[in-house]
């Protein structure tokens, strides 16, 4: 991690360590990055091809929607065919949350508040004392109580983190303390609120997420600025950027967060410059040839794509490898040293080359 990066992001706040299937949440291990699956629980083969396309893309942890029994049924079949713990996402009802942990799911995420009677809360939680997997308890700013809401007036932080504490209360009261939280809204500012005010009381580890931040533009941008001023706090142990989108976006949205703050470091970054006068090639194209050529690499590197030879390998000194280009030709640089001239249409093919060697593949 940069000397610079240690000064803004400040030390992560303690919490409790949680497994999540061979996933450790919490307790300092790595902010892990999560999705949510798109299709029909139903739809057994979509499911499982969507999450294994997620696992290829980096995700770590999928969390499924069970709207109803089928769905719950569904999911021990699903699991069988993929590698990543399971979340059962249920609202209200206690029973797809007992068929759930029946089929093997990981982690539930359910709101004990919202189960209803409770002889059903004692019956979801005797059923997680026999087989513990850890709880999500997830308040949404747009599905607060009503009598929290008319506490508040609107869905303020302490709104939500009171909504929070009195889900957990519930599981506490009765024994059950594998507990993880998120406070979500859609809005950026009532959301790093919320976090900042739950993390100074409490130490369960924190989901964090801005929820509906919607269509891919907008939303990798209000993502970036709240998990970028959360995560800069030092909170945050998993997370999910939710996005109106493919899912596997969502999981590289979370990873070039993770690498902007050097949390976590995945896979190319590629640096390139914004062009200008100088520019004598199609950058825009050369970028998007080099970012395809290395979409499988999983090893940190950085690699800029430069539009000139005047000043792109200065520019992009930190860089692992990179691209320079003139008129009909251009440099290939390693750690702003050039290292060969090449003529255009070997650019591409000639740093693959290099930053394949380098790796040893
Ligand atoms: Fe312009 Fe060269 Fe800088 Fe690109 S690297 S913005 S072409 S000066």
């Amino acid at each position: 991690m940069a000397p610079t990066v240690n000064r803004i992001v400040k030390k992560r706040k303690p919490t409790a360590k949680l497994m999540l299937g061979g996933v450790a949440i919490g307790g300092g291990a790595p902010i892990s990055v999560q999705s949510m699956t798109k299709t029909d629980t139903r739809d057994i083969a979509a499911t499982v091809r969507q999450i294994r396309s997620l696992e290829r893309a980096g995700c770590e942890i999928i969390r499924l929607a069970v709207p109803d029994m089928e769905a719950a049924k569904a999911l021990g079949a699903i699991k069988l065919k993929v590698k990543i713990p399971m979340v059962a996402d249920i609202h209200f009802d206690w029973r797809l949350a007992l068929e759930a942990l029946r089929q093997g799911v990981d982690g539930l995420r359910i709101n004990p508040g919202n189960i209803g009677a409770d002889w059903k809360l004692k019956e979801l939680v005797a059923a997680l004392k026999d087989r513990p997997v850890p709880v999500r308890v997830g308040v949404n700013a747009g599905s607060l109580g009503r009598d929290v809401l008319k506490k508040y007036g609107h869905p303020s932080a302490e709104a939500l983190v009171e909504s929070a504490e009195r889900h957990i209360g519930l599981l506490e009261e009765m024994g059950y303390s594998s507990i993880k939280a998120s406070l979500k809204a859609s809005g950026v500012l009532p959301t790093i609120e919320a976090y900042k005010l739950f993390s100074k009381k409490h130490r369960y580890p924190l989901h964090v997420g801005i929820t509906e931040a919607g269509p891919l533009f907008q939303g990798l941008i209000k993502s970036s600025m709240g998990l970028g001023m959360i995560f800069s706090e030092g909170i945050g142990d998993t997370m999910r950027v939710s996005l109106t989108a493919k899912p596997a976006e969502e999981v590289r949205a979370a990873y070039e967060i993770l690498r902007a703050l050097r949390l976590r470091q995945r896979g190319v970054e590629i640096v390139s410059c914004p062009t200008c006068g100088r520019t004598c090639v199609d950058l825009k194209t050369l970028v998007g040839k080099v970012e395809s050529r290395l979409k499988g690499i999983r090893e940190p590197v950085t690699v800029a794509v430069m539009g000139c030879v005047v000043n792109g390998p200065g520019e992009a000194r930190e860089a692992d490898y990179g691209i320079a280009s003139g008129k009909g030709e251009g440099m290939i640089f390693k750690r702003g040293k050039v290292v060969k001239r090449v003529k255009e249409s070997r650019l591409v093919d000639t740093l693959v080359e290099l930053i394949q060697k380098g790796l040893g593949g």
